[in-house]
């Protein structure tokens, strides 16, 4: 199936924009004025058509997976997700990790003007707010979720645990409040933690209007023992439209992203692929 069959076509949503009917603050007079008072010219509500945000789903059965963009394309797009979970959470109280933010890796995603999408979790975005909003104003980067605290949409997802039938989208809508909160621009892109969904996450979670961002490389930065793995991974698996998975957590989990992203932007440009956001890979120019 070709990825525009996944991603949901919605229809654009008008919205009124009326006028304030302020009042004016009332002043004394003292004496009439010199001038004649004009009377404003009375303004029409006008109707604005409202993009809706990318990656928004109007598909009230299913939410839709998006794993690449198009193959005719050189583009590629970077993704990297901030996982926290309470597990993390607990190491960052503790002092056993000084941070789950990978300032250096978005210090190089920057210096080489890299366009990027990053799904971040509510509890990270809980814990570094004020990044959240920097990522957020950042017009390189837009900005999607990925789900609250980390959990599973399956029984078996690694060692993530489950999130219950009946909490998934509340789980899914919370990220996506706090994410709505901090970012002005804020997608409806989503993804699952490891990738982990089946038919029940997808009918569950398609309320919550979001697309799901799968992948086709994984760029298998967890718990790398060094930068050259994440970099051969990347580099030999890339096609167009390929949507790589990295993650910006940085700490013990993924500890060489920052020093992997150079040379796999290095090696991606010099092949001639374009990098690009999410929205702008699936975008139809
Ligand atoms: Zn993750």
């Amino acid at each position: 199936m070709t990825w525009g069959k996944y991603v949901a076509v919605v229809g654009l949503l008008f919205a009124l924009v009326a006028c304030s009917n302020s009042r004016p603050v009332a002043t004394p007079q003292t004496r009439a004025p010199s001038v004649p008072v004009r009377t404003a010219k009375p303004v029409r509500p006008t109707v604005v058509p409202v993009q809706a945000k990318p990656g928004a789903s109007g598909n009230v059965k299913l939410m839709p997976v998006l794993d690449h963009g198009p193959r005719d394309r050189k583009q590629i797009a970077l993704t990297f997700d901030a996982d926290l979970t309470a597990l993390m959470r607990r190491r960052l109280v503790s002092g056993t990790v000084k941070s789950y933010y990978n300032k250096a890796l978005i210090d190089e995603l920057r210096a080489l003007h890299v366009p990027a999408t990053m799904f971040l979790t509510g509890m990270w975005m809980e814990q570094y707010p004020g990044i959240t909003r920097q990522l957020a104003n950042d017009p390189l980067f837009e900005l999607g979720t990925h789900t609250y605290d980390h959990r599973g949409f399956t029984k078996h997802c690694y060692t993530l645990g489950t999130v219950p039938r009946d909490q998934m989208l509340a789980d899914v809508r919370r990220a996506i409040t706090e994410l709505d909160q901090l970012d002005p621009h804020a997608t409806r892109w989503f993804r699952f933690p490891g990738g982990c969904y089946d038919a029940t996450a997808l009918h569950e979670l398609a309320p919550a209007g979001v697309t799901a961002v799968g992948l086709d490389v994984p760029g298998a930065d967890g718990f790398a023992k060094s930068p050259q793995p994440i970099i051969k991974q990347v580099l030999d698996h890339v096609q167009n439209g390929s949507i790589v998975v990295l993650h910006m957590h940085g700490g013990d989990n993924a500890p060489y992203t920052a020093q992997a992203v150079g040379p796999i932007v290095h090696g991606l440009r010099a092949r001639g692929y374009q990098l690009v956001t999410v929205t702008q890979l699936v975008s139809r120019r």
